[in-house]
């Protein structure tokens, strides 16, 4: 897929530091009754699950899981987690978009017996470009024997709008609203009688948000679409549990970021000078080295790396 083609380009570029075996570094935290999350990764290398979170919906009849983290070793550390709070079996695996720190854990629920559920465009991503991710973990900055034991495996049930699951007792809303976001499959899973959200990447607080492949006039209005909802507890793709206030810092990041980097981008073409300017006036969040250089490659330099391959 051309899109995954293009992050592995951008991410041999990058150098990645600091990448360790995968380390569990936090552990599933308690929400509502029936939501447990890992929320507070601390930081997003690719030897730490790239800070991505996931959590559990447990019901009486069965868990959802939401996002299945880096690869089947790190799912396989996560399903221990789940069986320290309950022995209901896991029955659903819901991911909230395919990208690799949410969704190459699949492999290891689907053995274990659950259904895969996304969107149908993050369906079609993983199907088209999951097995090449596996086949370059030196392109993510990881290990050679990072993804052992790792398949890609996708959803093999898909929507279009929206599905709702009943795990006994407990209600749980799968919706897209209709706009691309962070991706064009972004989903968001609600939990009404937790007044829990899990928002995927369509939030990220804290962590500076990956925008190399976004729509970001529909990300407002998904942002918009969760603030309307009012949900007391909101966990993010990457960061801390969060609230509206959150939501409206994402909101107005997103088009000051793309004005100051349309801005930048106009007068310099140096990625190292462009990223340290960028940090200069954003937000003070984690991952900036790392995620502003790789939003500024994919999705403002591209004219510059176009001409520069032609001269080759
Ligand atoms: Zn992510």
């Amino acid at each position: 897929m051309k899109t995954i083609v293009l992050i592995m380009n951008v991410l041999i570029m990058v150098p990645v530091q600091n990448v360790t075996a995968q380390t569990l570094k936090t552990e599933l935290k308690k929400i509502t009754a029936s939501v447990y999350a890992y929320t507070e990764v601390p930081e997003g290398t690719p030897g730490n699950k790239y800070s991505a979170n996931s959590g559990i919906v447990i019901g009486n009849d069965a868990v959802l899981v939401v996002d299945t983290l880096t690869s089947a070793e790190e799912a396989k550390g996560f399903a221990a987690e789940i069986r320290k709070i309950t022995d209901k079996p896991t029955r659903y695996v819901v991911n909230t978009h395919y990208h690799l720190d949410h969704a190459l854990g699949n492999s290891f629920f689907a053995d274990m017996g659950a259904r895969i559920i996304g969107h149908v465009k993050c369906r079609d991503a993983i199907l088209s470009g999951g097995e090449k991710m596996l086949g370059n973990p030196a392109a993510f900055g990881l290990p050679a024997d990072f993804w052992v034991n790792t398949r890609s495996v996708a959803p093999d049930m898909a929507f279009e709008r929206g599905m709702i699951l009943d795990l006994g007792g407990i209600t749980v809303k799968l919706i897209h609203t209709g706009f691309a976001s962070h991706s064009a499959g972004s989903i968001i899973v609600h939990i009404p009688s937790e007044d829990v959200l899990f928002a995927g990447d369509i939030l990220f607080t804290d962590f500076h948000p990956y925008i190399g492949e976004a729509d970001l006039s529909g990300w407002e209005n998904n942002l918009d679409f969760i603030h309307e909802m009012n949900v007391g507890h909101i966990i993010p793709g990457h960061g801390p549990l969060s609230s509206n206030r959150n939501i409206e810092e994402m909101r107005a990041y997103l088009p000051f970021f793309d004005k100051k980097a349309k801005e930048l981008c106009a007068q310099e073409k140096d990625l190292e000078k462009l990223t340290a300017a960028m940090l200069d006036v954003l937000p003070e969040r984690k991952s900036g080295d790392y995620i502003v250089t790789m939003n500024l490659q994919t999705r403002y330099l591209q004219d510059k790396r176009n001409e520069q391959a032609e001269k080759k």
